[in-house]
């Protein structure tokens, strides 16, 4: 499918384009056809792209890959969305971050729903004890939830992760003040399985592939 039949077929706000180790062209490309939101896995690499995209003044930048504490300070005020929370160490370390930089950041929390030791991201249990504790961080508001399913899983094999994806987050809304942490979003789904994602309620896709091609 060609991207205006993707926008076409899910809404262009649902689109996260997954821009890493894409060159700066290929991106103009896609802005120039309507695409406003782009993502970037690596620190130095979205903002060397952000530093050379800086004419177009809509653009919006998410950070989607694991975050390093270390890297904390060069981030917060950078990005439209943090995706890739995915310790309460870490989302301690960005808000004080944020105070220091006297600025707000909108993240969303990922989740590791298969407990896999290699992936990133609260497992469920660990959301849900420590919600209150990310809750009370002061310079931070959770727009919602990501979550990255197992790769060997394709299809309709991933959509027992997005929907508990999609339980867990309305389970957490009950919990939360809904006008300081919105949680409006669900960030899942990728080239490969974001229909089956928009199907269990997806509010933002992160493609990659589907829309640049294969990664240099
Ligand atoms: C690279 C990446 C994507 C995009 O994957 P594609 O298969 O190229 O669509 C989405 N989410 C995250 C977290 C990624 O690192």
């Amino acid at each position: 499918m060609s991207f205006q039949e993707i926008r076409a077929a899910i809404g262009p706000e649902k689109i996260l384009a997954v821009s890493k180790l894409q060159p700066i062209e290929k991106i103009r490309a896609l802005y120039d056809q309507g695409q406003r939101a782009f993502g970037e896995n690596y620190v130095q690499e979205a903002l060397d792209k952000k530093e050379q995209l800086k004419d177009l003044a809509d653009i919006q930048w998410h950070l989607i890959g694991h975050l390093q504490k270390n890297k904390a300070k060069f981030v917060v005020g950078q990005f439209e969305m943090i995706h890739s929370v995915d310790s309460l160490e870490l989302a301690q370390v960005l808000s004080r971050q944020c105070e220091s930089k006297k600025v707000e950041q909108k993240i969303l929390v990922q989740v590791n729903l298969a407990d896999e030791e290699s992936k990133n991201g609260f497992d469920k249990k660990t959301a849900k004890t420590q919600w209150e504790e990310l809750c009370k961080l002061p310079h931070l508001s959770i727009h919602g939830l990501m979550t990255m399913p197992p790769l060997t899983e394709t299809g309709e094999e991933v959509r027992p992760y997005f929907k508990e994806l999609r339980l867990l987050k309305d389970e957490l809304a009950q919990r939360t003040d809904l006008k300081r942490h919105p949680l409006t979003v669900l960030s899942m789904g990728t080239s490969h399985d974001y229909k089956v994602a928009i199907e269990e309620g997806a509010t933002l896709v992160r493609l990659g592939t589907i829309l640049f091609g294969a990664r240099n």
